[in-house]
C-alpha cells in the first residue's frame, strides 16, 4: 500500500502544455475519482502516473520514492484501461498467470494468487475457459484479476467499464466499488462519467482544461461547488444557471433576472451592486411554492420514480425535477421556490453564494 502524491506535474506535447501544474495528494487505501470532460487531462495525468508518459515538469511520488525516472515496473502499479485486449488463445488462468510467469514466480506461487483473485472475482469456476467464452463483465473481471494478482501498491483505472453497456457499467462500478473495500489497495480511476465519480470515489479531483477545478468528497462538491464548472458538472440533471444583476445587497443579495423579474438569495459576502452574476439552481432544489418564479412548462417527462420538466423562466431554460407526481399540462404555469441557490461571478465563474 502506499499514498500517491503530484507536485506541480505538467505535461507538455512539444510547444503545447496540456496538464497545468496539478497537486493532488492521494492518501494510502484511498479511491480517487479523476473526472472530467474529455481532453481534460485525465489519461496523460494517469499516463505520466503509470511511468508510460515522460513527465514534463514537477514530481511524482508513490510512497517514499520520487518516481519519475523510474520505469513502468518499478513502479509497483497495475493499470487497468478501456481496451483490456486479453489474449484470446490463453484460458483465463492463462491471462491472470502471464505477469506473474513474466516475472518468474515459482508455479506454486503463480497458481496460489490466481486462485486467490478468482475467488475473489467470483472467476473459479472459469480458470479453464477462453475469453470468448466469457461474458462482457466476466472478461472485465479477467482484466482486473490480471492487475489484483500482481498485488501492487496502486490501481490506475483508464475508463475501464466506458465499453459495456448501462446495465453491466452499474453492475461492475458496484463491483470495483466492493473490491476496493476488500483489499483497500490505493486507486486512481479516470472517468467522464459523473455518475460513476460520484458512486465510487471517496474524494474527486474534478479537472478543466488540464486544471484541477476542484478536489473533495462526492458529496461535498455536490453541496459547494467552488466555481461554475463544477456545479455544472457534478449533479444530474445539470444544475440551470440563469444570468442576472445584482441590484443591492444586504442580509441577502438582491438581483435581477432577464425581464426585470426579482430575486433574491442569503448573502454570504458583499457583492456590489452592478455586478453580472450567473444564479445556480439545482432542478432537485426547484419545487412548487405560492410565491416564487414563473415557470411556464414546456416539456413532461415522467420515469416514475420522479418527473422531469423543462419550463421557461425568465425567458430561460430550465430543468426541474419533481419527486411527487402533480397533474401537469404542458403550457401550465408554475410557481417554483428553489431550496437553495449558488451565485458565480458571470465573468470567472468563481462561487461568490
Ligand atoms: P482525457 O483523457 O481527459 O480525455 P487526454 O489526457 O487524453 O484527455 O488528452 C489531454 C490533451 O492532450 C488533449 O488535448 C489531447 O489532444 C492531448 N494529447 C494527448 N496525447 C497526446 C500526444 N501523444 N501528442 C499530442 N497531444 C496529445
Ligand atoms: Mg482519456
Amino acid at each position: 500500500m502506499a499514498d500517491v502524491t503530484l507536485k506541480q506535474v505538467r505535461k507538455r506535447f512539444g510547444s503545447v502544455e496540456v496538464v497545468h501544474a496539478v497537486d493532488v495528494a492521494i492518501a494510502d487505501g484511498e479511491f480517487c475519482v479523476l473526472v472530467g470532460p474529455s481532453g481534460c487531462g485525465k489519461s496523460t495525468l494517469l499516463r505520466m502516473v503509470a511511468g508510460l508518459e515522460e513527465i514534463s515538469g514537477g514530481e511524482v511520488s508513490i510512497g517514499a520514492r520520487v518516481v519519475n525516472k523510474l520505469a513502468p515496473k518499478e513502479r509497483d502499479i497495475a493499470m487497468v484501461f478501456q481496451n483490456y485486449a486479453l489474449y484470446p488463445h490463453m484460458t483465463v488462468f492463462d491471462n491472470m498467470a502471464f505477469s506473474l510467469r513474466l516475472a518468474k514466480e515459482p508455479d506454486s506461487a503463480v497458481r496460489a494468487r490466481v486462485n486467490e483473485a478468482a475467488e475473489v472475482l467470483g472467476l473459479a469456476d472459469y480458470l479453464a475457459r477462453y475469453p470468448r467464452q466469457l461474458s462482457g463483465g466476466q472478461r472485465q473481471r479477467v482484466a482486473m484479476g490480471r492487475a489484483i494478482v500482481r498485488k501492487p501498491k496502486v490501481f490506475l483505472f483508464d475508463e475501464p467499464l466506458s465499453n459495456l453497456d448501462a446495465k453491466l457499467r452499474v453492475a461492475m462500478r458496484t463491483e470495483i466499488k466492493a473490491l476496493h473495500q476488500r483489499l483497500k489497495t490505493t486507486s486512481v480511476y479516470v472517468t467522464h462519467d459523473q455518475i460513476e465519480a460520484m458512486t465510487m470515489a471517496d474524494r474527486i479531483v474534478v479537472m478543466n482544461a488540464g486544471r484541477v477545478a476542484q478536489i473533495g468528497s462526492p458529496l461535498a462538491l455536490y453541496d459547494d461547488p467552488a466555481n461554475r464548472f463544477v456545479a455544472g458538472f457534478i449533479g444530474s440533471p445539470a444544475m440551470n444557471f440563469l444570468p442576472a444583476r445584482v441590484v443591492a445587497n444586504g442580509s441577502r443579495v438582491q438581483m435581477q433576472l432577464h425581464g426585470g423579474i426579482a430575486f433574491d438569495a442569503p448573502a454570504t459576502r458583499p457583492i456590489e451592486p452592478g455586478r453580472a452574476v450567473a444564479l445556480g439552481l439545482r432542478p432537485e432544489d426547484l419545487a412548487p411554492a405560492p410565491e416564487g418564479l414563473a415557470a411556464l412548462v414546456k416539456v413532461i417527462e415522467p420515469t416514475g420514480a420522479d418527473t422531469q420538466l423543462l419550463c421557461s423562466v425568465a425567458g430561460q431554460d430550465v430543468t426541474v425535477l419533481l419527486r411527487e407526481r402533480r397533474s401537469l399540462r404542458v403550457g401550465d404555469t408554475l410557481s417554483l421556490a428553489p431550496r437553495r441557490s449558488y451565485l458565480f461571478d458571470a465573468e470567472n465563474g468563481d462561487r461568490l453564494a
